[in-house]
């Protein structure tokens, strides 16, 4: 298949590399001019777009998506798919799925999880929003660059089910970091903390796969001194989009509100910024009720 990329920072690279390894005919473009072996060059969005039957963004925000949509849907052939991997806010995937709808071309909004890591080992999992034919016709690349693809409903339900599992992750990362902090405070041991709350009702991911403690539970990036791993702006900026949905939605989300608040001053007034959201432990740790 013909595929433009767009976008080919640390995720968008290895994504693209999978795609050429699995035999498409990959054409690039970064506005930083990054090149990715295997992936022609375009000099730019539209030149990278032109001709493909899929094109795949994979950017920073919404903002840009929409700059970028403005310059590529013209550019594109009629019947080919645009596939938004970005995680972006509802609304812009909904506008570019509209825009893309009136210029006769398919839209996914496929915003994925499972990190560098898992872009660079084939590993993503993709949640999907769209037609079914838009998502049928991209199905195929979700297999090279993931293991799972969910199409979760019409265009913006991607973006929707990833803001709300991050919302529940950020949410339940800080409750077992605080957890961990107070059991520290009452004398309890965290290997004895994880060996109960693992096998009982206060278990999660974060407890279980992603322990916040050193030397505690499977390897994390707790173990290698909170590098990320998911760092913690990302989140910042996961639960930012998930507030925006909440307050164009008129639902009430006072966790979600209370997470975002705290991984913003823990980002911007802590020195978090560049570390694992799971750093949130050692900050807890430092503190007093004060
Ligand atoms: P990144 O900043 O490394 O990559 C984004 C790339 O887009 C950059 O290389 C930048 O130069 C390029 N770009 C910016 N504007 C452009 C334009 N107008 N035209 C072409 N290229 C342009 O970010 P990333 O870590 O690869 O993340 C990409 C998206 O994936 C984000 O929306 C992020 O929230 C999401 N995401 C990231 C992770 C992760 O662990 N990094 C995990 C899940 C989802």
């Amino acid at each position: 298949m013909k595929i433009g990329f767009i976008g080919l920072g640390n995720m968008g690279a290895p994504m693209a590399a999978n795609l050429v390894a699995a035999g498409h005919e990959v054409t690039g473009f970064d506005t930083a001019g990054v090149t990715v072996e295997g992936v022609a060059q375009a000099s730019s969005g539209p030149e990278a777009a032109k001709g493909a039957e899929v094109v795949i963004t994979m950017l920073p925000n919404g903002q840009i998506l929409r700059a970028v949509a403005d310059e590529v849907i013209p550019a594109m052939d009629k019947g080919a798919t645009l596939v938004d991997c970005s995680t972006v806010d509802v609304e812009s995937a909904r506008a570019v799925a509209a825009q893309a709808a009136d210029a006769g071309l398919g839209f996914v909004d496929a915003p994925v999880s499972g990190g560098v890591g898992g872009a660079t080992a084939g590993t993503l999992t993709f949640m999907c929003g769209g037609t079914a034919d838009a998502f049928a016709k991209a199905a195929p690349l979700f297999e090279i660059m993931g293991q799972k693809a969910v199409h979760c409903g019409d265009a913006g339900a991607g973006q929707a089910a990833k803001i709300c599992n991050n919302m529940i992750l950020g949410v339940t990362m800080i409750a077992t970091c605080e957890a961990f902090a107070l059991a520290d405070k009452l004398g309890l041991d965290r290997q004895k903390m994880f060996d109960v709350v693992s096998t009982s009702s206060g278990y999660s991911w974060t407890m279980n796969a992603y322990c916040p403690a050193p030397g505690v539970g499977p390897q994390s990036p707790a173990d290698n001194d909170y590098k990320p791993g998911f760092a913690a702006e990302l989140m910042l900026k996961d639960l930012g989009l998930s507030q925006q949905a909440a307050e164009a939605a008129d639902a009430d989300t006072p966790m979600g509100k209370a997470a975002l608040d705290l991984y913003r001053r823990f980002v911007e007034d802590e020195d978090g910024r560049g570390r694992d959201f799971s750093a949130m432990l050692p900050r807890f740790e430092k503190r007093g009720r004060g």
